[in-house]
């Protein structure tokens, strides 16, 4: 385990000064265009692509730094440049982790490089879980896998929603119910291959903000992929069915579900997402401060802008050090006692929505309009607090465990 140190190490800083000046350099000034154009920035992957930005490899070693802060250190720079951007690049990473988390090594070997491609012919993967009548509560999921042993295949049917990168994706996973008895214990997980017949993209949302990034509706009708698409396998899904069963007819004690443990270490990821968003609104808004002049002298003179200013800065930093604390735990093995990741994605997306609402006031008409970016980040800012879990289901994560009792 790493010494206790406020300060970031050579290595990292290394690595963050390199995503930092891809973030400016890149990301930033293509951000505008993108917004307006609400599409995929293909280029943009293809040069993050190029430098080695996306790739499982790089996520992997960031991943694997022993403080837990290369995950948060990228997120934060990233997003630092630009929201949407930023996730088109990352938004394959969830599909990876559903893979790495839940597949096995074949799996892993033979998907994840499909979701990438290479920086000649980049492609994008799309985690589907989230369906129109099951946004928080993912346990009223409909979409049905249903096993045909004869042909050692599944058959999935249902419609997903809000997937990012949904029906441009190369590869999909997709959750499905298996055993609808057993509620979210009768999930799994599983890969449909490129050009698989039967999905197909249903309506692509136009949004309020992150609009560089695909967000549609994913429909599967009678979609047959081979039984080695099953993340994990048959035998370990029998298993794991099996030992659900037995709990539910025993009335065994819930035992602490491990996705809920994966939650919980990758919410932290989303927290350092807004303080990237939250960081670049506030450096926009102090310079802004230091420079538009009214009544005779910069506006941050007065008490009133100057304030606000150390607010949102205070705020931002305080982000960050629960993000960082969640990510060292999560690293470190430590265990969540106080719903700690939910802690830092509810304290650091709610810190960007205000921040970028304060940033848009202190450049006063010019916040409003699209010729400065505060604008969009203020857009932008509002999905911290709706996806991967909105702030009322962390509170009511946070409160559950705080307390012991199933807060409704
Ligand atoms: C841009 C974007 C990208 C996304 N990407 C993906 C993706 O790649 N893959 C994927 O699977 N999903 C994705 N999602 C889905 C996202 O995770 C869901 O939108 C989110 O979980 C909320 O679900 P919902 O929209 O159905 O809202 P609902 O669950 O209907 O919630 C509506 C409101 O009710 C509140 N609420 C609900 N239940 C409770 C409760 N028990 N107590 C208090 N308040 C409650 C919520 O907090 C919210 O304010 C994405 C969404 C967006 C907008």
């Amino acid at each position: 385990m790493a010494e206790f140190t406020m300060e970031l190490n050579d290595e990292q800083k290394e690595v963050r000064d390199w995503l930092h000046g891809f973030a400016a350099d890149v990301i930033r000034p293509a951000a505008a265009e993108w917004d307006e154009r609400e599409e995929t920035p293909w280029p943009v992957i293809q040069e993050a692509a190029k430098v080695g930005i996306y790739s499982l490899d790089f996520y992997a070693q960031q991943y694997f730094d022993p403080t837990g802060l290369g995950i948060p250190m990228a997120m934060e720079e990233l997003f630092w440049g630009d929201a949407g951007i930023a996730l088109s690049i990352v938004g394959t990473g969830l599909a990876a982790v559903g893979v790495l988390a839940n597949g096995t090594e074949e799996q892993i070997g033979t998907w994840i490089p499909q979701m990438y491609g290479d920086a000649n012919d980049v492609k994008v993967a799309a985690f589907c879980s989230s369906e129109p009548d099951a946004g928080s509560d993912v346990a009223s999921m409909r979409t049905r896998a249903v096993y045909d042993e004869a042909k050692d295949e599944w058959v999935l049917n249902g419609t997903k929603t809000w997937a990012t990168n949904g029906g441009i994706a190369n590869v999909h996973v997709v959750v499905a119910v298996v055993d609808a008895e057993l509620g979210s214990k009768g999930h799994a997980s599983f890969i449909v291959p490129p050009n698989t017949p039967g999905l197909s993209q249903g309506q692509k949302f136009k949004k309020h903000g992150i609009r560089a990034s695909h967000t549609a509706e994913v429909v599967l009708e009678n979609v047959r992929v081979p039984g080695s698409c099953l993340l994990g396998g048959k035998e370990k899904l029998d298993q794991r069915l099996a030992r659900a069963r037995e709990r539910a007819k025993t009335g065994g004690e819930r035992v602490k579900n491990a996705a809920m443990a994966t939650f919980e270490a990758s919410r932290p990821a989303v927290g350092a997402m807004a303080v990237g968003t939250a960081r670049a609104a506030y450096e926009v808004a102090l310079d802004y401060a230091k420079t538009r002049e009214q009544f005779g002298r910069p506006i941050i003179d007065n008490q009133g802008v100057a304030f606000q200013l150390a607010d949102m800065r205070t705020s931002i930093d305080a982000a960050r050090l629960l993000v960082w604390r969640a990510s060292w735990m999560a690293i470190n093995g430590k265990q969540f006692t106080a719903a700690e990741g939910s802690m830092s994605k509810l304290f650091a997306s709610e810190t960007a929505k205000t921040v970028t609402a304060q940033a848009v006031q202190i450049l006063g008409g010019n916040g409003y309009t699209r010729e400065y970016p505060v604008e969009r980040m203020h857009r932008d800012a509002a999905i911290y607090t709706i996806f991967e879990g909105t702030s009322e289901i962390q509170r009511l994560v946070i409160a559950r465990t705080l307390s012991g009792m199933s807060i409704r």
